[in-house]
């Protein structure tokens, strides 16, 4: 019962190492895993590395010892988020809202929503998270690509996140694929545990790059795992699609924070859109209070439940020792700053211009906001009920 009274899911914590370590034995299966955008600022931190070392080429590398057939990067996820929900933040600018916008990408945030805020179902983006629409492309449009079985592909995820393991089983409906998207999540620390107990030193591993055709993303995609990301990712997007101009720097700088709330005008071609970036649920019950009251407006708000994103997430590696808030909170800007390190060497800045995107669209998904993309892509929530915390418990959706 503790499990469906989290409102966040951050009690489903749970291992899920057996379950890979099975499937790696597996000859039948081809085991393939994602790997969300944070982790390449964190994973480092498990092997004696400090706080903010960018490791992506060495966790590729760990990953491939550890016998993966393929490793992929979910921030190529993270840009089709970006496109999705741009898209679909123009069709509500340009028909009427209803606005804000809020993203979806945030499971603790979602189902805290859909237990408290049903009523705000209609304001949160259809599009599924990374990770989710990342597992629904794995068994069709990879598939298909490589010519694999899809009830073959067993789809591992790596996260920040433990809520991200109550959304991989969340019901969707009729938006699927016809498979599970993703079979099993492993936190960071999972990890560092999986690697450490087969002997791996990821600190002493040379570089090696993602496999394609879904490993190569955007600097947008990139900065997901950071306070404001998805808000700045998406808006390089909606920016250059709405105005039919290039950025001439690919950068909304004054969205970046890990506090707990920042607000924003950004100009799009003479369009002021009023956007916020919000993190825990306090600070967000405060914001939609607001709203209720007719006390503030906004087109675009990024709701994410851990304090500084996901590079705080509750998956990542902890420190005892760090209790006081402004300890972690340097630490955590430590983490972001390597995700935007990342993000300024990328040749491709915005997630539509990223190649192997536009192949995506051009050969298998069609349009933003199409019948493909709305089939694999989006989703659909409903509410779930509240507990009577007396003991007769109704029986539980899960969004
Ligand atoms: Fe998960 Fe926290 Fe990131 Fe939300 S902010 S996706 S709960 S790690």
């Amino acid at each position: 019962q503790c499990l469906q009274l989290c409102p966040t899911a951050a009690i489903h914590e749970k291992e899920d190492l057996e379950a890979v370590w099975r499937a790696l034995a597996d000859p039948e299966k081809h085991v393939v895993i994602q790997t969300a955008p944070s982790i390449r600022g964190t994973l480092g931190e498990g092997f004696g590395m400090p706080a903010g070392s960018l490791v992506t080429g060495k966790m590729v590398a760990a990953l491939k010892k550890l016998g993966f057939a393929k490793v992929f990067d979910d921030c190529f996820g993270a840009d089709i988020v970006c496109i999705e929900e741009g898209a679909e933040l123009i069709h509500r600018l340009e028909n009427g809202g209803p606005l804000p916008q809020f993203t979806s990408c945030c499971p603790g945030w979602l189902r805290f929503a859909l237990l408290f805020y049903p009523e705000l179902i209609p304001h949160i983006s259809s599009v599924k998270s990374p990770q989710q629409v990342f597992g629904a492309l794995l068994k069709t449009y990879y598939a298909k690509q490589s010519g694999i079985d899809p009830k073959k592909i067993f789809s591992v995820s790596v996260m920040p996140c433990v809520a991200k393991k109550w959304e991989r089983q969340r019901k969707i409906g009729t938006h699927d694929s016809g498979y599970q998207d993703v079979d099993v999540v492993l936190t960071t620390r999972e990890l560092i545990q999986m690697l450490r107990s087969a002997g791996i030193n990821l600190a002493e591993l040379p570089d090696e790059e993602f496999d394609n055709p879904m490993g190569y993303a955007s600097g947008a995609g990139i900065v997901f795992g950071s306070g404001g990301g998805v808000l700045e990712g998406v808006m390089r997007t909606v920016y250059e699609k709405m105005t039919g101009k290039k950025l001439q720097t690919p950068a909304f700088k004054e969205v970046r924070t890990l506090e707990k709330i920042r607000e924003a005008e950004i100009d799009i071609g003479g369009r002021l859109l009023k956007c916020a970036t919000v993190r825990t649920t306090g600070e967000t019950r405060r914001l939609i209070d607001k709203l209720k009251r007719g006390e503030a407006h906004y087109d675009f708000v990024e709701v994410m439940a851990c304090p500084g994103g996901c590079v705080g997430g509750g998956g990542q590696p902890v420190y005892p020792g760090l209790d006081q808030w402004d300890q972690q909170l340097k630490q955590r800007y430590k983490r972001a700053d390597a995700l935007f390190e990342q993000d300024n060497l990328k040749k491709y800045r915005t997630a539509h211009d990223n190649p192997w995107i536009k192949k995506l669209y051009e050969e298998f998904l069609g349009e933003p906001h199409g019948e493909m993309s709305k089939k694999l892509i989006h989703t659909s929530y409903t509410e779930i009920p509240l507990y009577n915390l007396e003991g007769t418990a109704s029986s539980v959706d899960q969004g």
